[in-house]
């Protein structure tokens, strides 16, 4: 058996040595139980690629239901001494979380570049963002009293938030690490035990957090991962001992998982596809649109549920696209965009620009065919496509890659109005120097996240991240305040104590 195999077997995983985008092999990823590491129950094992160089770096137990009951028995050991774990008592696991999380940035980093193809300070990005919503958890202390009231007299009312009990995760690929700590941080801080669902194509991330949450004192069986497709997913869902679970990928799983886990009666919160419109307007400034709204396209290979991949022009807004298509002309494929997640998906993307170009689109920047220094990775160089309607599935689908879509209206309220009609609704955004322009968008935009001279508006912390419609499907956003309440329940608590005995609850 060799020195990796050795490392998988035992409870610590070696260090990942990459500090370049130089091919790197990686441990077999098994499952997190109890803290330790255990292989599924299937006996299948996934390739994991490293989609630069198109070749495996590793591969991935498969799981069931059997790998899923075990993690909700490992987690009903742990849960009663965490559930009395004052809460500024579980922060000071998050509060080393993130001390460990910025001693190993680098390594992070360049595993989370390996496993997803985004370039390393996308990485970086992808770890920061995480790391601040562990902040916003350890923060927790302080917001999470529920209020109370003396409602008359000797009576009084209070909310307390308790925990669910056992909760899951179950996450996408584009974002390994920030995406799983939308959910734990939060969780963990309402004094659940939590299971995770990594996505199976990037599970790297996630098993790297296990173990530093492990590091800093948490408790085996409070953070459990099970790795998996479909079987593993749909045994979380089912499960009847798990209260809660929180999902984030397209809109179409989202949906079923949604239906399924609330027949069971579980509270379900599915995040889902986007489509984000961006309105530019005439007067918008030419560089700072021309500037942001390619960097919201293009960062992370198009592949984030915020890219602004549909750009509306109202009226003459020919400088600003002129301005856009000399930015996105300076872009180095594999230095300042990474590459595609896997070659099915490289193939879906080029079926809709060929399909948009036969359907009248017109190619301004072409990135099929691009590659870096031959590889074999999975590359598509940024494309841009002018004279897109929504009638075309570039226009109207999420493609999920490096392709912006252009489409033109002749006033603000029809390029509104395109907004409105698309089935998702996660982020819009409109690029303008008036004010009034501005507010009549932020009005009339139909969309959970809306930005103004901003391309990619993620609500940063303490704000919660949600979409409407399609984009979601249950009640609350994902992080932020929110984020706590989803897992967590509020008790609404009544209490007598008074001398006179007149006093009523209605006195
Ligand atoms: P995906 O839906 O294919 O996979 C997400 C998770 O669901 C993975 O863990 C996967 O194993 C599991 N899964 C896949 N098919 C399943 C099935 N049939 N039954 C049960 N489980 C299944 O999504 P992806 O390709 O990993 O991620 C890209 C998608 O995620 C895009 O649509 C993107 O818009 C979306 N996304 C949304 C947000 C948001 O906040 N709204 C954030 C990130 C990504």
């Amino acid at each position: 058996m060799d020195r990796r195999a050795l490392f998988a077997m035992s409870q610590k995983l070696p260090s990942f040595a990459a500090r370049s985008y130089a091919f790197q092999e990686y441990v077999p990823i098994r499952n997190w139980i109890g803290g330790k590491w255990v292989d599924g129950s299937t006996g299948q094992w996934l390739a994991v690629e490293n989609p630069r160089h198109g070749m495996a770096m590793g591969k991935v137990t498969l799981s069931g239901a059997p790998d899923v009951a075990a993690a909700v028995e490992a987690a009903k050991i742990a849960l009663p001494a965490w559930k009395n774990t004052p809460m500024r008592e579980r922060a000071q696991v998050l509060f080393r979380l993130k001390a460990l999380m910025e001693r190993d940035l680098e390594e992070l980093c360049w595993l989370v570049s390996h496993e997803n193809g985004k370039t390393f300070a996308e990485g970086k990005g992808d770890v920061e963002k995480g790391i601040e919503c562990v902040e916003f958890a350890i923060g927790l202390p302080m917001m999470a009293d529920g209020g109370q009231l003396d409602v008359s007299r000797g009576v009084n009312c209070r909310t307390v938030h308790e925990p669910l009990g056992i909760v899951a995760g179950i996450v996408p690929f584009n974002f390994p690490v920030m995406v799983p700590l939308w959910m734990v941080p939060n969780a963990l801080m309402a004094g659940n035990a939590f299971i995770l669902k990594p996505s199976e194509v990037v599970p790297y991330g996630a098993m790297k957090l296990a173990e530093l949450l492990k590091e800093a004192g948490l408790a085996d069986g409070l953070f459990n991962v099970i790795n998996g497709q479909r079987e593993a997913v749909e045994a979380v869902v089912d499960h009847p001992d798990i209260q809660a679970v929180g999902f984030v990928g397209s809109s179409k799983v989202a949906k079923i998982l949604y239906g399924r886990g609330a027949a069971t009666g579980k509270r379900m919160l599915c995040l889902g596809s986007a489509k984000n419109h961006v309105i530019v307007v005439p007067d918008a400034d030419v560089e700072l649109t021309a500037s942001n709204v390619i960097a919201s396209s293009f960062g992370c290979a198009g592949q984030r549920c915020m890219a602004s991949s549909l750009m509306v022009g109202v009226g003459d807004v020919q400088p600003i696209v002129d301005g856009m298509v000399a930015h996105v002309k300076k872009i180095r494929l594999g230095e300042d965009m990474g590459s595609i997640i896997s070659g099915a998906s490289r193939e879906r993307i080029l079926t809709y620009i060929a399909q948009a170009e036969s359907l009248g689109a017109k190619v301004l920047v072409d990135g099929r065919g691009a590659s870096v220094d031959g590889s074999p990775g999975h590359w598509i160089g940024p494309t841009v496509l002018d004279n897109v309607t929504i009638e075309m599935p570039a226009g109207c689908e999420e493609i999920f890659g490096p392709v912006l879509s252009i489409v033109r209206q002749p006033t603000l309220d029809a390029a509104i109005a395109l907004q409105n009609k698309s089935l998702y609704a996660n982020g819009a955004a409109i690029f303008t120097t008036r004010g009034a322009v501005a507010r009549h968008a932020i009005e009339k935009l139909e969309a959970g996240m809306v930005g103004v001279n901003v391309g990619v508006p993620v609500p940063r912390e303490p704000f919660s991240f949600g979409g409407f419609n399609a984009s979601k499907f249950g009640h609350g956003d994902m992080t932020g305040w929110d984020g706590f309440r989803f897992w967590s329940r509020p008790k609404k608590i009544t209490e007598k104590w008074a001398v006179y005995a007149d006093a009523s609850w209605m006195s």
